[in-house]
């Protein structure tokens, strides 16, 4: 058992002070506010906050950072130009380099305060002629061992190039299984993953798998109780093409053929109508929203207000990781709304800042869609996932409880967090400084080199 001494924490009721915190076995053991700290302590921490959960990423992707900002045809570059930059990557990439550029994107979740990341992983292949690897699996469980993250491996289905069982590109042939392989290796990973990692499942959209399998894995998510999860109406082309076969719009078609509840994670869902929208709030579903990536793919923005208005769960994930920062995140989110609407503080409910109601509707959305039984929050029985902040941080300055959290959000900047504690461990590679990270950077950098140039 470890005790530790927090200044200043956030627990489910709101900002505590003077709070002792005991560990044993990765779980928070008690909290008791006390009005000293007793000799006994192991340390002392200024302002502790809960881990936050990246609900939705896709490791590889990393690599392209800044890498496709220049359209080869300006005016009409889009999600699909962006995509074939990233099957070109998808083309050069193997087990190995999987690995090292999963670890390099896990080292930077951790220094920018996610504590989980649920890794939607397709590629399944070394080659389009190879059987789904299991050794792509290890590789992103040992990118995890070595970084410290806690890992949620969500494989995915993939089976079709697009609507209308169109083919498969030579580059898709590499996330290509069979169900049966599919569910093979679901078992394979179920059984090889490794404390405290644990698994979900899902399809990656209604364009890449037909009405069958995706009954198929439905059931099987039903009969496992994992989180399902489904990248949709990312695009209005998709949207416009499912309607075109379909007769109904992609989330209104869900909803209309499938039991979509808290076990759901819809990705993205920016292009939906106020039904869907009013519908899909009811379900108690999450939805994923990664404002970063939807702006620099220039998807669309969310209808955030209307949702909430109705109580609808959202999460949020660094899914290309062209950014990786929950709290830029969390600006984009708000500051996309505010530019809409021509108003200020649009997310929040008027008891609390803005910052403190995105983060706290967060911490719920990002336990739904990892399958956490905890709501997110600090409390007893809960993973001990902490965040520990300076109280010598400029950019906190002057903030009391009212504040704070408005301050971390809207005004943080690269140095906010000061530590991590994962499942009761503190993560030791923190820093740009650090040699572990800077001997991995040398790894990340010579590939990216050999690949990309
Ligand atoms: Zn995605």
């Amino acid at each position: 058992m470890t005790t530790y001494f927090a200044k200043k924490i956030f627990l489910e009721e709101g900002w505590a002070e003077n709070v002792h915190i005991s560990i044993n076995k990765g779980s928070i053991a008690k909290l008791s506010i006390e009005k000293q700290k007793t000799p006994s302590i192991d340390d002392e921490l200024d302002i502790v906050i809960p881990g936050i959960i990246n609900s939705h990423s896709h490791s590889f992707q990393r690599a392209l950072s800044g890498f496709t900002e220049r359209g080869s045809n300006r005016s009409n570059d889009t999600f699909w130009t962006w995509r074939e930059k990233m099957y070109q990557l998808v083309d050069k990439l193997n087990t190995s380099s999987i690995y090292t550029i999963a670890k390099q994107a896990y080292f930077e979740m951790l220094m920018r305060g996610y504590t989980t990341v649920v890794e939607f992983h397709y590629l399944h292949r070394d080659n389009q002629n190879s059987r789904i690897n299991n050794e792509i699996f290890h590789a992103l469980m040992e990118a995890a061992n070595e970084s410290g993250i806690s890992l949620v491996y969500t494989p995915i289905l993939y089976q079709k190039g697009g609507f209308k069982d169109k083919e498969l590109t030579k580059e898709q042939k590499k996330f290509y299984s069979t169900i049966r392989e599919f569910l093979e290796h679901y078992s394979y990973a179920k059984s090889n993953l490794m404390d405290p990692h644990s698994i979900a499942i899902g399809v990656h959209s209604l364009r890449a798998v037909g009405e069958e399998a995706l009954r198929e894995i439905v059931k099987f998510q039903e009969s496992e109780q994992v989180p399902f999860h489904i990248h949709i109406a990312e695009q209005q082309q998709e949207v416009d093409e499912f309607k075109s076969i379909h007769g109904e719009r992609p989330v209104e078609w869900l909803l209309n053929n499938y039991d979509v509840n808290e076990n759901w994670c819809l990705v993205h869902a920016t292009h939906i109508n106020e039904n869907e929208l009013k519908e899909l709030a009811q379900t108690k579903s999450v939805v994923c929203l990664c404002p970063t990536t939807e702006a620099n793919l220039g998807d669309g923005i969310f209808q955030l207000k209307d949702y909430v208005s109705r109580g609808g769960f959202f999460t949020i994930g660094s899914d290309s990781n062209i950014s990786i920062d929950p709290f830029e995140e969390l600006r984009w989110l708000e500051y996309s709304q505010r530019l809409i609407h021509q108003k200020r503080n649009i997310a929040s409910e008027e008891s609390i800042g803005t910052g403190q109601y995105l983060f706290e509707k967060i911490l719920t959305g990002g336990a739904l869609s990892s399958g956490q039984r905890s709501n997110g929050q600090i409390k007893e029985g809960s993973p001990a996932n902490l965040l520990v902040l300076s109280d010598e941080n400029a950019s906190l300055a002057g903030h009391t409880n009212e504040t704070l959290f408005d301050a971390i959000v809207f005004s943080n900047h690269s140095e906010l967090i000061h530590k991590v504690m994962i499942n009761g461990e503190w993560v030791k590679f923190l820093s740009q400084e650090n040699e572990e990270i800077k001997k991995h950077k040398e790894s990340y950098s010579a590939l990216l080199g050999r690949i990309l140039n």
